[in-house]
């Protein structure tokens, strides 16, 4: 069931250890880092969040390093891909999926 993206991300940033996005509807979540990288959707690390938006997840060897956010860039208008400072790069964080990171915002 394919449903309309009804928000962006109009800024981003990091400030200090939490990644920062400004919605293109004003809302503003803030997500460490350490929480980003441990939702990294990518197969490797595993799947999405169920229906009550408890995650499992195969385990995941991380350093420090897994934790530092290297850069990061928008992919084909509807998703986050990060690029962490151990090399990680391979998680697609979909806007939808960001929105439902941050349980202070609605989705
Ligand atoms: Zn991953």
């Amino acid at each position: 069931m394919p449903e309309a993206v009804r928000f962006h991300p109009a800024r981003a940033e990091v400030i200090g250890n939490e990644f920062a996005l400004v919605w293109s509807d004003g809302v503003e979540s803030y997500y460490p880092l350490e929480k980003l990288r441990r939702a990294c959707p990518c197969a490797a690390c595993g799947g999405e969040p169920d229906v009550m938006g408890h995650i499992q997840r195969p385990h995941v060897n991380y350093g420090p390093q897994s934790f530092e956010l290297r850069s990061f860039r928008f992919v084909g208008g509807y998703a986050l891909q990060p690029t962490w400072n151990d090399g990680h790069d391979s998680g697609l964080y979909a806007f939808r999926y960001l929105r439902a990171l941050d349980e202070h915002a609605s989705a």
